[in-house]
C-alpha cells in the first residue's frame, strides 16, 4: 500500500474518513482515522507525519459532506479499506447480530417497552438496543411504548419518561413511533368487552377465594355466567360499583395448566386511584390493565412482528398467547435472550432507590457512577459505544452473561485511547523550584497520533514545578516536553533537553505541572460503594475542557470531567 502513488493513499485515507463518519454520526475525528489506518496499515507507521496530515484533509473534507453524500461516496471508496476495519463498521452497525426469523426487509417492526418507574440500567439496555438494531437491519419500524398502568407497585415516576429518553437517545437508539398506556386506557377497555363478549375472559367476583379454587383447578362460579351477565359486570367495574379486590376480569385459561399462575390470569383489576394516583393521569381511571394483558393488545395493535425480550419473560409469553388465541390475531415472533449482569454494579431499583434513601449525602443519585444505570455509567465516562459494542456481541443467546466490569472497560479503553486528549497531572503534588538558564518551553501534542495538535507549556527559573510524590524520589528525571533534570533538595535542576541523554540512562519520563496556572482537581474514584477522593493538580489546559469531556490524565487514568466550581474541576475516575 505504501508504495502507491500519493494519489492512492490520499484516496485511501478518504475512504477510511468516509467509513469513521458514517460511523459516528455524520463527524470522523483525526484520531481515530488515524489509528483505524495504523492499526490495518502498520507499514504506514514510519510515514505517520505526512500521514496526518493527509488524514486531517480526508477529515474535513468527510465531514463536509450531506450524511446522503458520506454513505454514496462509501460505497463506491468502501473497496479500499481493509478487512479488519470493514469488520469493525459491520459490528458497529448490527452486523454482528444473527438473523432475525421470519423477518423480511421492509417488514419488521420492533419495540423497547419500559415501565417508567425508574431508570433504565445496563441490562433493560439490551433489549433497547437489539431490538432498533433489528429495526435499522430490516429498513423497519422500532417503537418506544411507556409502560405505566400499575399506578400501586410498579408506581409511575414523572421524570423517568424523561430520563428514559434521553438515555436511549445517548445509546444511539431512535424510535419511529412512541406510545404512553396510560394515554391508551380507551383501547384497553375496548378490548377487554370485546373478550367478555367472546366468552375468552369473565369477570370474577369471588375476591381473595379464587386464588384457592385456581390453585386446586376450578374456579370462580362467575366464569360460566353468559357474556351480557359479564357485560353488566363490567360496567359496573368501571362506573365504581366495586373496590379494591372485590371484581377482576380474568382470561380463560386451561384450567389444569401444571403452572398455577397460569390458569386464569388476571387482565384487568381496580387501583384505588385517590390513594395511588399515576403521576399522568391521577385518579382519572379505577381500572387498569395487568402488564400481560396490555402488552398483548399493544403489541398487536401496533402491528409487532418480533418481541425481544429477557427469558424472565417466558412464562408471560404464555400467558399473553391466549390474548392472541382469544382475538384469533396471529402471535409475533417471540425471541427470549438470557440475563445480562454487570459483576460488581448494582442495578436493582429497589436497591438503588433503598440506598439513597438510607444514606442522604452519599450518593449523587440515580445516577451515582456506582451504580450500573445507563446515567451512571455514563456519569463514569463509559461511552454508549461501548455498551452498544459489549451487548452486540453478546447479542440474544438464551444463556445467561456476566459482563466483568474489566470486560467493559477495556472495550470503553479501547475507544477512549483512541480519542481522549492526554492532559497531565499531578495526585500526590510536591513543588520544586525550578533551576535553569533561562524560561523553558515545552510543546507537547495532546495525542500522540494527532502530533501537530499542541499545547505548550512555560516555566521560568525560580518558578515551581509539581510532580508526584511517588516520582519525587529519583535523581535525574526526564519531565514530559521539557527536559532532563536533577532532583537537588527542593530544586529541580536543568540537566539538559537532549532525549538521547534520557533513553541512554533510562530516566524516568514524567508529567509535571507548572506552579503558575495549576488547576485545582477533585478525583472521584469509585471503589464498590465507597468514592475514594483525590486531590491533586493539572496543567493549565485543563481549564478549556468542559462538563462531559473525556480526557487522559497521563500515566494515572481516562477521567471524565463531572463539574466545573470556582477554581476546582471535579472529574470522575472512569478506568486505568
Ligand atoms: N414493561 C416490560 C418490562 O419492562 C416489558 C417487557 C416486554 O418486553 O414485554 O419488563
Amino acid at each position: 500500500m505504501a508504495s502507491g502513488g500519493p494519489g492512492e493513499l490520499e484516496r485511501i485515507v478518504r475512504a477510511y474518513a468516509l467509513l469513521n463518519a458514517v460511523r459516528y454520526g455524520g463527524k470522523a475525528s483525526v484520531g481515530s482515522v488515524m489509528s483505524m489506518i495504523l492499526g490495518d496499515m502498520p507499514e504506514l507507521k514510519p510515514r505517520a507525519r505526512e500521514l496526518a496530515g493527509l488524514v486531517k484533509r480526508a477529515v474535513d473534507w468527510a465531514n463536509s459532506l450531506s450524511p446522503e453524500d458520506q454513505e454514496r461516496l462509501l460505497s463506491e471508496y468502501r473497496g479500499l479499506v481493509r478487512a479488519q476495519a470493514r469488520r469493525e463498521h459491520r459490528e458497529a452497525r448490527g452486523g454482528g447480530l444473527p438473523p432475525l426469523p421470519g423477518a423480511r426487509e421492509g417488514a419488521v417492526v420492533t419495540r423497547f417497552a419500559p415501565n417508567p418507574d425508574f431508570v433504565i440500567h445496563i441490562g433493560n439496555a439490551r433489549p433497547a438496543i437489539v431490538s432498533y438494531e433489528y429495526a435499522r437491519m430490516y429498513k423497519g419500524r422500532m417503537i418506544l411504548r411507556f409502560e405505566d398502568t400499575d399506578p400501586r407497585t410498579k408506581t409511575p415516576l414523572k421524570e423517568a419518561y424523561d430520563l428514559i429518553r434521553e438515555d436511549l437517545r445517548w445509546l444511539g437508539v431512535g424510535w419511529d413511533e412512541e406510545y404512553v398506556q396510560s394515554m391508551r386506557m380507551g383501547v384497553f377497555y375496548d378490548q377487554a368487552r370485546a373478550m367478555l363478549e367472546r366468552g375468552c375472559a369473565y369477570v370474577d367476583l369471588c375476591g381473595e377465594e379464587s386464588r384457592s379454587l385456581l390453585a386446586s383447578g376450578r374456579a370462580c362460579r362467575t366464569r360460566d355466567e353468559p357474556p351480557e351477565w359479564q357485560l353488566e359486570q363490567w360496567d359496573r367495574m368501571v362506573e365504581g360499583h366495586y373496590s379494591e379486590g372485590e371484581a377482576v376480569v380474568r382470561i380463560k385459561t386451561d384450567l389444569s395448566h401444571p403452572n398455577p399462575s397460569i390458569r386464569d390470569w388476571v387482565a384487568l383489576r381496580i387501583i384505588d386511584t385517590d390513594r395511588h394516583p399515576h403521576p399522568l393521569v391521577g385518579s382519572k381511571y379505577r381500572v387498569w390493565p395487568t402488564y400481560n394483558y396490555a402488552v398483548s393488545v399493544d403489541d398487536h395493535l401496533m402491528g409487532v412482528t418480533h418481541v425481544l425480550r429477557g427469558k424472565e419473560h417466558q412464562v408471560n409469553t404464555e400467558k399473553q398467547l391466549y390474548v392472541y388465541k382469544c382475538f384469533g390475531w396471529e402471535p409475533p415472533v417471540f425471541i427470549h435472550f438470557g440475563r445480562l449482569k454487570l459483576e460488581g454494579f448494582i442495578m436493582s431499583k429497589s436497591k438503588i432507590r433503598k440506598l439513597l434513601e438510607e444514606n442522604p449525602g452519599k450518593f449523587m443519585g440515580y445516577d451515582d457512577p456506582r451504580f450500573g444505570t445507563i446515567a451512571g455509567l455514563r456519569r463514569r465516562g463509559i461511552l454508549a459505544e461501548a455498551i452498544r459494542n459489549v451487548i452486540l456481541s453478546i447479542g440474544v443467546k438464551p444463556g445467561d452473561a456476566t459482563l466483568s466490569w474489566a470486560n467493559l472497560a477495556a472495550v470503553n479503553r479501547k475507544l477512549l485511547d483512541e480519542r481522549a486528549d492526554r492532559v497531565m497531572y499531578v495526585d500526590r503534588p510536591v513543588g520544586f523550584r525550578l533551576e535553569a538558564r533561562s524560561c523553558l518551553e515545552a510543546e507537547i501534542p495532546l495525542h500522540p497520533s494527532r502530533p501537530r495538535e499542541t499545547r505548550r507549556l512555560r516555566a521560568c527559573p525560580g518558578s515551581t514545578i509539581y510532580i508526584d510524590e511517588g516520582d519525587a524520589g529519583h535523581e535525574e528525571v526526564r519531565l514530559m516536553g521539557l527536559g532532563n533534570f536533577r532532583l537537588v533538595g527542593d530544586r529541580l535542576v536543568m540537566v539538559n533537553d537532549d532525549l538521547d541523554y534520557a533513553r541512554k540512562r533510562r530516566l524516568p519520563i514524567i508529567q509535571w505541572v507548572p506552579g503558575e496556572g495549576a488547576v485545582k482537581v477533585r478525583i472521584l474514584e469509585p471503589s464498590g460503594l465507597d468514592m475514594v477522593v483525590h486531590d491533586g493538580l493539572a496543567e493549565p489546559r485543563l481549564r478549556v475542557y468542559t462538563v462531559d469531556d473525556r480526557l487522559q490524565f497521563v500515566r494515572f487514568g481516562f477521567v471524565r470531567v463531572d463539574s466545573k466550581d470556582g477554581d476546582v474541576v471535579t472529574v470522575i475516575y472512569t478506568h486505568k
